[in-house]
């Protein structure tokens, strides 16, 4: 009997409840219990869970590590995947029975600077799944239908569950490098994010140099189509870069939270190149200013991705190109999930299975 069948009586589904893991208080575990089903107002719709990734961020949110902190109680989760199960009025883009995910860029005003360009993901009234809204570690999800994302068919929720941050996350952060097919690009780190992110390269024609430290995440990194692996522990790992891609890589990618990583992903890159960085070490990085005055370096943060970013991303993976590496845990395990997050013991993305009831 598992805890979560022990702590739930069957009469719950009458009573209208569902199962979440709720963010009581800050630093401490989270809290398996009984919510309530949330209804849909007028333009809202409720997803119902099928798969939920776990991601670093949902750890932060639950510790309140960061500057902008969500409030208590909350259910965190910014990679759930459902079928549409009920619809407020008005709600014409989705219709019940549809496979949506419910992602970080939870919902935006439509109408700033931002919104009007495409950069939705800085709208200053941006709102967040699983932050400043309840998120996917539930049964259902409330939504916003103009911002949820549309899992194409032939990709399967629990496929497509890390896609909905990891993947576009990555997608995105390859993108803005600006690198163009046949250039270099560095993956630095090819953990969680960096093995969505050399399969992304990859589609998108360019050379790949994955770097990281564990000899077995660049073995996976080659057999997933990197075309040199670099680890750096040994050596000087961007003079390696270099003599690998003949002067630096044009575009470079940092998806270990490292300062080091950071430092090292701009020696790595080649002149008039661009290092983005989308890992969120804590502490402030020292930007090697002579370098990047000297060789007209661009370091440039990402944050997700718009819409369209997300479509893209979906549809590389339906077309079988991208392929997340999962562990599927039942949702009341997460705790002990989030603890060998906090460890780095967690070689793929853990994926909440909410198909058992
Ligand atoms: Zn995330
Ligand atoms: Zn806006």
């Amino acid at each position: 009997m598992t805890l979560l069948s022990k702590f739930f009586s069957k009469d719950s589904i009458m009573t209208r409840k569902m199962h979440a893991a709720v963010v009581e208080q800050f630093g401490k575990p989270l809290v398996l219990k009984e919510w309530d089903i949330p209804t849909p107002g007028p333009g809202q719709i409720v997803v119902k869970t099928e798969a939920c990734g776990v991601c670093h961020t949902d750890l932060h949110a639950a510790n309140g590590d960061w500057p902008l902190k969500p409030s208590p109680p909350f259910i965190p989760g910014h990679e759930g995947i459902g079928l549409v199960s009920a619809i407020g009025a008005g709600v014409t883009i989705v219709k019940e029975g549809d496979r949506v995910g419910v992602p970080w860029l939870y919902s935006a005003c439509g109408h700033c600077e931002y919104c009007l360009t495409a950069w939705e993901t800085v709208c200053p009234s941006a709102q967040f799944g699983g932050y400043t809204k309840n998120g996917g570690f539930a049964d259902y999800i409330l939504a916003d239908p103009n911002y949820v994302a549309h899992i194409p068919a032939g990709l399967g929720a629990k496929e497509a569950a890390p896609l909905i941050c990891a993947g576009i996350t990555t997608y995105k952060g390859i993108k803005v490098t600006e690198a163009k097919a046949g250039e270099w690009i560095v993956i630095s780190g090819a953990g969680g994010l960096g093995h969505l992110a050399i399969q992304y390269a990859k589609v998108m024609g360019l050379q790949v140099c994955a770097v990281d430290i564990d000899d077995g995440k660049l073995a996976h990194a080659t057999r997933l189509g990197a075309d040199l692996v670099v680890n750096a522990m040994h050596g000087d790992p961007a003079e390696a870069v270099k003599k690998g891609t003949d002067g630096g890589a044009h575009g470079v990618l940092i998806t270990a939270p490292s300062l080091g990583a950071f430092k090292q992903g701009v020696a790595m890159t080649r002149k008039r190149g661009t290092c983005v960085l989308v890992g969120l070490p804590p502490g402030d990085f020292p930007v090697p200013l002579f370098d990047v005055v000297a060789n007209c370096i661009t370091i440039r943060g990402s944050f997700v991705g718009n819409r369209e970013d997300m479509a893209e991303a979906l549809s590389f993976a339906a077309q079988g190109k991208v392929k997340a590496d999962i562990e599927m845990q039942p949702l009341s395990a997460i705790n002990s999930v989030f603890e060998r997050l906090e460890h780095g013991d967690v070689a793929a993305r853990v994926v909440l299975d909410f198909s058992a009831h």
